[in-house]
């Protein structure tokens, strides 16, 4: 049976991301849907790296044969104890703007300082591979979280996540330079590592 990749995501960005950063193994790629799977997959783990991999087992007894990947990813902001962390999605509602949800963010760190504003974007991936194991990465970028608004690329916490480096929010980088930075892109390539070395160990065998 051909090989397959399957990505537990409806996200079709993120999907794009998939392809460019895991091209390289020469295996095919498909999203839940392209697979024909649409199931609710209820996300209660206390980590990112427990939510990964909740969603690639859910999806795994489906599909025993293909190798199933999943992520999870969030925004932690220290000076808020890590939150939002793993209800990156949920803070303040799904069905909230990040118009709104930013602008609580930058009211809640009113006056706290440069030093203070520390937080980092995480994401953990797990794969659910066919021999029955689980193995999880995880990629983070580290910035301070801004005093505005500011950028119109990215999604969700982009514009009010600064990164001292580059003197911008990733909202206002380009998604190749976002890419090549940013957690999930980190993460991305730490799995593809894992499956390449999967790979030639089931080809040597
Ligand atoms: P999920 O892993 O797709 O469930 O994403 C969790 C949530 O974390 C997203 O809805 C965003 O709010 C936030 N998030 C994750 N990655 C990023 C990012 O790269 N930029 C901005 N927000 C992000």
């Amino acid at each position: 049976m051909e090989k397959r990749i399957i990505f537990a995501t409806g996200n079709q960005n993120k999907m794009k991301e998939i392809h460019m950063i895991l091209a390289d193994l020469g295996i095919p790629i498909y999203s839940m849907k392209e697979a024909g799977i649409d199931i609710d997959i209820v996300e209660d783990g206390s980590t990112f790296e427990e939510n990964a991999v909740i969603k690639a087992e859910a999806i795994a007894r489906l599909l025993p044969d293909d190798i199933i990947l999943a992520d999870d990813s969030g925004l932690e902001i220290d000076y808020l104890d890590k939150a939002p962390g793993i209800y990156s999605a949920r803070f303040a509602g799904v069905d909230t703007s990040y118009d709104i949800k930013n602008q609580m963010l930058l009211d809640k760190l009113k006056g706290v300082p440069d030093e203070k504003r520390t937080a980092r974007f995480v994401c953990a991936i797990a794969a659910a591979l066919p021999d029955g194991t689980v193995e999880t990465v995880r990629g983070t970028i580290e910035g301070i979280i801004g005093y505005e608004i500011a950028g119109e690329n990215g999604f969700g916490y982009d514009p009010i996540f600064y990164v001292p480096e580059y003197g911008c929010t990733t909202a206002e980088m380009n998604p190749d330079q976002k890419n090549e930075l940013s957690h999930r892109g980190k993460a991305l390539r730490a799995m593809r590592k894992i499956l390449e070395e999967k790979q030639l160990d089931s080809d040597t065998q």
